[in-house]
């Protein structure tokens, strides 16, 4: 028979992770385990929030995995020692080698005060369906002259500059639809992504509109109270119209149920394999995964994908697998015609995935204003590019 590989999870990193699998090598038998019909993905949904956007641009389905064994049920655990994933309606499936490609899940216990119900009031949007609508709805509702508070956690976490093209594109909402508004970003950290280029944007675009109080000015939340919005930092507290918490996060549970997490709640891999360092025969691919200084990214998450793929083939064959050159780039968008990205090259040193030195970079703090209309468009391309790719 076939050796089996089971990928669970049919986000960026597992979708692209079988669908390489299938192509790599008709001898695998590949089975994809995702319990929804359709996957909403997160890049753009910033957007959504803007109301520059709709959903169903959003949304792909799975009907393009040929040669693939779909199941859309969810893994609820998984037994090392048989090498077999239990599935939640009970069924087992027996594997030569496992992916785990899970996602984040939002770490509820990290942030006192909010869990799946505090959500409900403070939207994260951080997995996007729901709760981007509801976000974006109550955007929407917020009378002029009202104050957004995000919150952005510590590193590490899914999309290093997610939150603040967040800021920048609610920034673009207010200024065009409830001038009199503010929006102020608490943040666990002293800088983030691509910082300068979006202070410089804020300045040129959104003056006075977004203040940035980091952690060494009390940004870190410490606690939040869901029944009067507010958001309680070392420092004082801030009573929000609307509150966007971005709580710390962790790999899926699935990943922990594996075994395949460490303490800090994310799964340390080979940066040549994705083999777990926790466990032998399982793979950890995407936001799941931590290996050095490649940041959580859907870029990311496909690039991983398709290495993971061509080192599990080669251990099945018993095959030294090849040494992989992984490429990041993450666009964000300050406005609907003004985008900025930066970009990294990542190898194997040292255990980790290593950035390679002067092989990456960020958009230029001067750049003329086509530029930026331009990368703003090569956004959109890449984003078409990617999910075509993974979702066919
Ligand atoms: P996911 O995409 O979350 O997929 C995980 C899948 O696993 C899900 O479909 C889930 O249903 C499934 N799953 C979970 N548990 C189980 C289980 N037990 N059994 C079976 N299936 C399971 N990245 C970029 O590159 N560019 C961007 O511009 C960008 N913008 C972003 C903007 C925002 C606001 C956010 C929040 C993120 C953004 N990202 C961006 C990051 C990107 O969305 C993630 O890095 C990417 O989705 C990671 O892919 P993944 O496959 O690891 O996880």
């Amino acid at each position: 028979a076939r050796p089996r590989v089971v990928v669970i999870g049919g986000g960026f990193a597992g979708a692209s992770c079988a669908r390489a699998l299938a192509l790599l090598n008709g001898d695998i038998a590949v089975t994809l385990v995702e319990p929804e019909t359709s996957y909403i993905a997160c890049p753009f949904s910033n957007a959504v929030l803007a109301g520059l956007r709709g959903m169903e641009a959003q949304t792909f389905g799975y009907d393009g995995f040929d040669g693939i064994a779909l199941i859309h049920k969810r893994a609820a655990a998984v037994d090392t020692e048989r090498r077999r994933v239990r599935l939640d309606d009970g069924t087992d499936i027996d594997y030569a080698r496992l992916v785990l490609a899970p996602g984040i899940d939002l770490n509820f216990e990290a942030l006192p005060g909010y869990d799946a119900a505090a959500a409900e009031i403070m939207p994260h949007a951080w997995k996007a369906g729901p709760q981007t609508l509801l976000l974006r709805d109550q955007l929407a509702a917020m009378p002029d002259g009202g104050t957004v508070v995000i919150s952005a956690p510590a590193n590490p976490f899914r999309c290093p500059p997610g939150p603040y093209e967040r800021a920048s594109l609610i920034a673009h909402y207010l200024k065009t639809a409830k001038p009199r508004s503010k929006l102020i970003i608490l943040d666990a950290k002293d800088t983030f992504s691509k910082r300068s280029l979006f202070e410089a944007a804020w300045r040129e675009l959104y003056p006075g509109l977004i203040e940035w109080v980091p952690l060494s000015a009390g940004g870190r939340v410490t606690e939040v109270d869901p029944a009067t919005k507010t958001l309680v930092t070392e420092f004082g507290s801030h009573k929000a119209d609307v509150a966007n918490v971005i709580p710390p996060q962790r790999a899926g549970a699935i990943a922990q149920a594996a075994g395949v997490a460490d303490r800090t709640g994310w799964c340390p891999i080979d940066p040549v394999t994705f083999e777990s360092r926790l466990q032998p025969g399982i793979h950890v691919v995407g936001d799941a995964a931590i290996g050095g200084a490649m940041p959580k990214s859907a870029f990311s998450a496909n690039a991983q994908a398709k290495a993971c793929a061509a080192a599990v083939a080669a251990l099945l064959r018993e095959r030294e697998p090849a040494q992989p050159k992984l490429i990041n780039t993450c666009y964000s968008l300050v406005a609907p015609d003004y985008g900025i990205s930066i970009a990294g090259v990542y190898q194997p040193r040292d255990g980790l995935l290593a950035e390679v030195e002067g092989a990456g970079g960020v958009s230029p703090l001067d750049a003329a204003t086509d530029v930026r209309e331009l990368e703003a468009v090569y956004a959109e391309d890449w984003f078409r590019t990617i999910t075509s790719e993974v979702f066919g």
